[in-house]
């Protein structure tokens, strides 16, 4: 068995992996894909130290520094179950099952799509999920954020002080975020809050974004907007299915950990965007798989 098996391979997976082999304990990775979110990531600016670089880049250098190490790396592998116990069990799609005295759950999270014409043809390219990461990108263009939940208020927020205009549109007929936030939104001067829009398109160039076309539920008409930029904010959904009735979640689904990156289940502990920890990053993840990794050891040590 392994003393340490860690489900993922994302920034959280490889730092937990690389801090627990340091450690001189039997590690072993087991992923769906290595390299998790980072894959799908074009520009990266805030990986603190490196200026900047590219997802697939960055993923390069990760397994690098991972496969220094005596890691058993399982790549293109599937969790379905953890059976917890004195040795806790992984049962893979494939029916395998490994064995492990602890584990570290880092399986990531994936941004809700609106799977509208042109949303995947222009990820990267003017379609973005993260305003921590691609805000800066659009700074004095108009931009679109789609959503108007928390996340999707906060957002437009936090573009409306970088970018030259910002229209929020919601589906519903008022906004899901708090009155706080609503409030600070409806201050902004150069913001434009839409409800009833359900959003049809987003169009571009063939190079980039240059537009988008909704239509407001209580006229029917179809309207265009101009603009370089579309955030889309309904929702960040954690990789949790295969762990229902195991570890406790949050009602987002999310794996409560503490500090330490415990889990309710002792010796399952977890990093990343998989847990409640909020501002999902990638140096956060990094900084919370290293955090788990040694919150794991600490457990490994009194057992
Ligand atoms: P993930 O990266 O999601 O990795 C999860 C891992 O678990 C993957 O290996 C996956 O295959 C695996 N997995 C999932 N389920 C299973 C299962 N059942 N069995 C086995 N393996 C499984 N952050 C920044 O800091 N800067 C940026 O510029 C930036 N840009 C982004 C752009 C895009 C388009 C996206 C989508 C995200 C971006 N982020 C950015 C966010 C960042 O990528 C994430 O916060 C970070 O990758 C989270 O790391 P993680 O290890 O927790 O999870």
């Amino acid at each position: 068995p392994y003393d340490v098996l860690i489900v993922g391979g994302g920034p959280a997976g490889a730092a937990a992996a690389i801090y627990t082999a340091r450690k001189g304990v039997r590690t072993g990775i087991v992923a769906e894909r290595f390299g998790g979110q980072v894959m799908d990531t074009l520009g990266i600016e805030n990986f603190i130290s490196v200026k900047e670089t590219e997802g697939p880049k960055l993923v390069a250098a990760l397994e690098e520094h991972v496969k220094s190490y005596d890691i058993d790396v399982m790549n293109v592998q599937r969790a379905a179950a953890l059976i917890p116990g004195e040795l806790m069990e992984i049962r893979l799609t494939s029916g395998a099952v490994l064995k492990s005295k602890t584990v570290i759950v880092a399986t990531g999270a994936r941004w809700r799509e609106l799977n509208v014409p042109g949303e995947k043809e222009y990820r990267g390219k003017g379609v973005a999920y993260c305003p921590h990461c691609d805000g800066p990108l659009f700074k004095g263009k108009r931009v679109a954020v789609v959503g108007g939940g928390n996340s999707g208020v906060e957002a437009a927020i936090d573009l409306a002080g970088i970018v030259g205009h910002v229209t929020l549109l919601e589906f519903a007929d008022k906004l899901r975020a708090d009155a706080v936030l609503q409030k600070k939104l409806a201050s902004l001067p150069n913001v434009t809050i839409l409800t009833n829009a359900q959003t049809m398109d987003i169009t571009g160039d063939g190079q980039r974004v240059n537009g988008m076309e909704y239509i407001d539920r209580t006229s029917g008409v179809r309207h265009r907007l101009e603009l370089e930029g579309v955030f889309i904010q309904i929702g960040l959904v954690p990789n949790t299915d295969w762990l229902k009735g195991t570890v406790e979640l949050s009602k987002y689904g999310e794996i409560e950990v503490d500090a330490r990156g415990q889990t309710s289940i002792p010796g399952v502990f977890a990093a990343g965007d998989v847990t409640t920890v909020p501002y999902k990053q990638i140096i956060t993840a990094m900084g919370d798989g290293a955090k788990a990794a040694l919150g794991t050891f600490d457990h490994l040590i009194r057992h």
